[in-house]
């Protein structure tokens, strides 16, 4: 494996030049005086003490700019009158890119923008750091040589570690107009860009789910306290990393082992370990070492051309706050969400999440949740969908531009997060609210009416689940059962698979929690986008045609047989209803019908109690099965339409792929023809057909199916209100005859044609 960039070969800075900066430093800080003659005695200090004929501090305004607060060397005339633009120059692109800058003849460099106020066209070696906070840059520390040359490593990191003390003290001291760039990232709002992975709109409170770590106890006079401390801690988190790694506890901590495994190979690093103690020897705490040694790192690595490199630059900053909290935070390695204070309306800001963290939460207090990282598809975004939690992924670096407390809304419908909004976003987004409230109080309203089509159709309208917790939205959204339970979320959230009394315990907590009502279990559907990581699985060019759903389970028995033997325990004395996915032809019906029956044999022969009812199904989700319904059907109970891989299987458009997955449309006469073909042969045969994919719950779409004949559809709980308003409008017959006509019509899709029919017959959608 290539060397990490930290791993260098100078040997370590000599640093009693370091300690003497910090010392004075910390005096200068103490002494009495205004802000602005304590930034000039700085600048005069670091001067000396490094033997450069010019430093000046630059800090950052509000547009991004920065404007020169203090000089020795330059003109003083050019103090608060020099301005760089945001990446104008060299300290521009020093504090745009948060790395150091290290020119032995600044003026032949093309970005070089040229001042005539400060006098500096005599200087020709230029050096300069960016004075970060907590990943802010607040500023730039520059020094500038007469003679061209290149200042030495050890130079800068004097310079770094100089940037950092400033940086508290800019922070702490009362400088007017000083910590402008601060006040800025603070309370300025921002509005940043992710993915939408569940709907609706939350305005709340953000915590963080992972805290930032502020490091403001910076210099010491004991090193050798210090780097026992920082032994300690080190030793701590090997311990924490080690056991993540070997516990097998990995989804809990939402990381993949190659994470940890990096995680492991840091904090094993030598050369970080050697940085890190230079650190300390050169006056500062344990604590400051790990950031100053951070920032530094992160700098040489974005540096890299290797991507492996750069990728690597969160795991060692995701080690280092680990690091960060183990020093600043006694019992860091403990605690979990559950713990936390969380206001009633709580936003979870986490760089990352496992889908377990966020089951730790007060689900009452928590309204949205953004994940600067992980896609649509994670394993949190389908339990945040499956809890109705507003979420929104992939936002790049908010962490650091927020606080705890901050007000933020969440948009789960755009992706848009808003930090710190204005009173006029407040105002617009509380009345979405509003008027969405008033909509759900309507469909509340219409909570004990059955959806029956204004001649009579009855349509049932069941919910999609995947965890106990779901439960409450059966009574809460009137649904008429569970038309998908997706047992994979269990497995999912688990650290390792669930054993079987485990399962059976789940689905009898779901069978009871339903009552009357009917619910129908889903055997596990792993495989594709959803993979457990726990679970050894040979990496795929084509996951979502490879390996997947009852593939698997045929191939695995003993899993397929645990699990049913689970529901059907769970289900004594009542009925239960199973379905298997992903299938393709009918030798797979066949066998899978076979485990089941064989299953169910075993336990009758071992005495134990067993359904009442056991009715058999399948999901339709492969097109090969479109073309052999005649076959198919008299094999099972019943079918669900899973719609949401029929389609991406239909169109060969990849459901997780934003590029194509909105290229086709659900609604093209392709599609629909196909869908009522399905109807139509379940009629004949005598097999109920139903939906269950995500577009059962659009109201045009479950317009249009039900004008394919579906006259069961299941969908999100919060799905049921809109979709039921829009049945009590419809007239079944009359839709029927309008999806036909439109589908023989043909054309791209048949979205204007209904929509217009909806609007003809008085329905708003
Ligand atoms: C589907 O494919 O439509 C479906 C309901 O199953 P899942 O989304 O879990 O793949
Ligand atoms: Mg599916």
């Amino acid at each position: 494996m290539a060397k990490a960039p930290f791993q260098d070969d100078h040997g370590p800075p000599t640093e009693p030049g370091l300690r003497i900066i910090l010392r004075r430093l910390r005096e200068i800080i103490e002494e009495p005086g205004d802000g602005q003659s304590r930034l000039d005695k700085i600048v005069r200090q670091i001067a000396g003490l490094m033997v450069a004929e010019v430093c000046s501090i630059y800090l950052k305004r509000q547009d991004g700019s920065l404007e020169l607060f203090a000089t020795e060397g330059l003109n003083s005339s050019a103090v608060h009158r020099t301005f760089m633009k945001r990446g104008e120059g060299l300290v521009g692109r020093c504090a745009e890119m948060a790395v150091p800058i290290n020119e032995p003849d600044a003026q032949s460099h093309p970005a070089f923008s040229y001042r005539p106020e400060t006098g500096e066209e005599i200087y020709h070696s230029f050096l300069s750091v960016p004075i970060l906070r907590s990943g802010d840059v607040l500023g730039v520390l520059t020094v500038q040589n007469k003679t061209p040359r290149e200042y030495s490593d050890e130079d800068v990191e004097i310079l770094q570690t100089t940037a950092m003390v400033l940086a508290e003290q800019l922070v702490s001291a009362n400088i007017p107009g000083a910590n402008m760039a601060i006040e800025f990232s603070r309370r300025v709002g921002h509005v940043v860009k992710g993915q939408a992975i569940s709907d609706g709109i939350a305005l709340g409170h953000a915590v963080l789910h992972q805290p930032r770590v502020v490091v403001t106890h910076l210099t010491s006079d004991d090193p050798v306290a210090e780097a026992l401390r920082l032994e300690t801690a080190i030793e701590e988190l090997k311990a924490t990393v080690d056991e993540m790694l070997g516990s097998g506890d990995l989804a809990r901590e939402g990381e993949h082992k190659d994470v940890l495994e990096a995680y492991r190979m840091f904090a094993n690093d030598r050369g970080w370990q050697r940085r890190l103690k230079e650190a300390i020897q050169s006056g500062l705490t344990a604590e400051a070492a790990v950031e100053r040694v951070q920032n530094e790192t992160r700098a040489r690595m974005l540096r890299q051309r290797d991507p492996y490199w750069r990728d690597r630059v969160r795991d060692l900053e995701d080690l280092s706050d680990r690091l960060l909290r183990i020093l600043t935070t006694p019992n860091a390695g403990g605690g979990s969400a559950g713990d936390k204070q969380l206001p009633h309306d709580a936003i979870v800001i986490a760089r990352n999440m496992g889908a377990a963290d966020l089951l730790d939460y007060d689900r009452t207090r928590l309204r949205g949740l953004v994940i600067e990282e992980g896609g649509g598809q994670s394993h949190v975004a389908i339990v945040a969908r499956a809890l109705g939690v507003v979420a929104v992924t992939d936002v790049r670096r908010l962490i650091e531009r927020i606080d705890v407390g901050d007000p933020v809304i969440v948009d789960g419908n755009t992706g848009e997060v808003f930090v710190r909004p204005t009173s006029d976003v407040i105002q617009a987004y509380s009345d979405k609210v509003r008027f969405r409230a008033r909509q759900q109080r309507q469909y509340r309203s219409l909570l004990g009416r059955p959806a029956v089509t204004k001649d009579g159709a009855q349509i049932s309208l069941q919910m999609n689940a995947g965890l106990p917790d779901d439960l409450v939205h059966l009574e809460q959204s009137g649904a008429e059962g569970i038309g998908l339970f997706r047992t994979e979320l269990q497995f999912m959230v688990a650290a390792t698979f669930p054993r079987g009394d485990r399962q059976a315990q789940v689905y009898r907590a779901v069978i009871e929690g339903a009552g009357t009502k009917p619910v129908t279990f889903r055997t596990l559907d792993i495989g594709g986008d959803k993979v457990l990581p726990y679970m050894r699985q040979d990496p795929e060019d084509n996951p979502a045609l490879g390996w997947r759903g009852i593939r698997m389970g045929l191939d695995r028995t003993a899993l397929l047989r645990t699990q049913l033997r689970s529901m059907l325990r769970a289900a004594e004395g009542t009925e239960l209803r199973v379905m298997i996915p992903m299938v393709s032809e009918p030798g797979e019906i066949v066998a899978a019908r076979a485990i089941l029956d064989r299953e169910i044999d075993i336990l009758r022969k071992r005495g134990g109690g067993v359904p009442t009812r056991v009715q058999f199904g399948i999901m339709i989700e492969v097109p090969s099965l479109l073309f052999d319904l005649d076959s198919v059907l008299p094999l099972v109970d019943f079918a669900s339409v899973g719609s949401n891989d029929l389609m991406q299987y239909f169109f060969a458009s990849d459901r997780g792929n934003p590029k194509v997955s909105g290229r086709f449309d659900v609604l093209a006469p392709s599609f629909l023809r196909a869908l009522k073909g399905v109807t139509e042969a379940g009629k004949r045969l005598g097999v109920p057909v139903a939906l269950c994919g995500e577009i059962g719950g659009r109201p045009l779409e479950a317009m249009a199916l039900i004008g394919a004949g579906f006259r069961t559809l299941s969908m999100a709980p919060a799905s049921i209100g809109p979709v039921k308003s829009m049945v009590l409008g419809l007239h079944a017959a009359r839709t029927e005859s309008a999806v036909s006509e439109l589908i023989a019509k043909g054309g791209r899709s048949i979205r204007d044609g209904l929509a217009a029919f909806a609007a003809s017959e008085g329905i708003e959608i």
